[in-house]
């Protein structure tokens, strides 16, 4: 606690004057080992963050790492439909247990937790960020990276993982149209104040191909990455098309079986992290 706080700084959140101390990280279940854990962060929805986390742990699990996805995008999840599972997790002495996609990639979701995963979950902040925190503390994690599918924004959840799971680096998904607004610098912001090295961004939606003539259309207008990556000093990590193959592999549940290979030299960068 800090000297100034008359509350336990832990559960106060951002308004609080032990903010800017690095966090004291919780542990993890005793039978985990988790290599390396990425933050893969946006400032809204809908910008294909979890479309990221899932291509990254593909690319990564396609080099031989053993990767683990925590989709901490409790009012949100969308990790489990995009690896077509839908099986229930189960617990024994040991922990709670992550479900295996079709190439090996450990998955825990709350969806894999609900009774019918089309339930809407209606929880307000604190219980949301319980949940994120026991996804840490009770999961079994046997992984050399695990990616977490951060809620979009800098609210309640963010800041709970970040005081939670001790986060080696995160990558920011933004789309074209969002990039020109505030919405990069508030990530970058939240990552600094909890000394969270930022590893690059990642601009999703950045254009679409004609199929025709294979010109490159940009449809949320010209692309902001490369202004706004030198005036934060970070690496621009890919920029992803709309992809309409990606699309109706991510609606199959095949995201594994696509085959492109946008975030390759993203995944080289998180790589890095475990060369160390
Ligand atoms: P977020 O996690 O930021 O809310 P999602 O990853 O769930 O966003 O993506 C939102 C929707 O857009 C999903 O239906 C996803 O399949 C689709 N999508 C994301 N990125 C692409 C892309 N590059 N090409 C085609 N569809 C995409």
């Amino acid at each position: 606690m800090s000297e100034e706080c008359t509350h336990d700084c832990s559960n106060c959140g951002a308004a609080c004057s032990s903010r800017n101390a690095a966090p004291q990280h919780d542990a993890p279940n005793p039978n985990s080992s988790v290599k390396k854990v990425i933050g893969v962060v946006s400032g809204k929805g809908g910008v294909g963050k979890s479309m990221t986390s899932a291509l990254l742990a593909c690319a990564m699990a396609r080099r031989g790492y053993h990767c683990g996805i925590l989709d901490a995008d409790i009012t949100g999840p969308s990790i489990p439909k995009l690896f077509g599972i839908h099986g229930r997790a189960m617990a024994d002495e040991k922990g709670c247990w992550p479900i295996q996609s079709r190439m090996g990639i450990d998955v825990m979701s709350i969806n894999l937790l609900v009774e019918n995963e089309e339930d809407p979950v209606v929880w307000r902040g604190p219980v949301i960020a319980g949940a994120v925190k026991q996804f840490w503390q009770e999961v079994v994690w046997d992984v050399d990276f695990l990616f977490v599918d951060m809620p979009p924004g800098t609210g309640d959840v963010p800041l709970t993982v970040f005081q939670t799971l001790p986060v080696d680096g995160i990558v920011i998904v933004s789309s074209p149209q969002e990039l020109v607004g505030m919405i990069v610098g508030k990530a970058v912001q939240m990552a600094q104040m909890m000394h969270v090295p930022i590893l690059g961004l990642v601009e999703n939606m950045s254009y679409a191909v004609c199929p025709d003539c294979g010109k490159h259309i940009n449809v949320f207008g010209d692309s902001h990455v490369d202004e706004i990556a030198d005036k934060y000093s970070l690496p621009v990590l890919a920029k992803m098309p709309i992809d309409p193959e990606l699309a109706k592999e991510a609606d199959a549940g095949m995201i594994e079986v696509f085959a492109g290979d946008y975030l390759d030299n993203a995944a080289q960068t998180v790589a890095k992290l475990l060369k160390k």
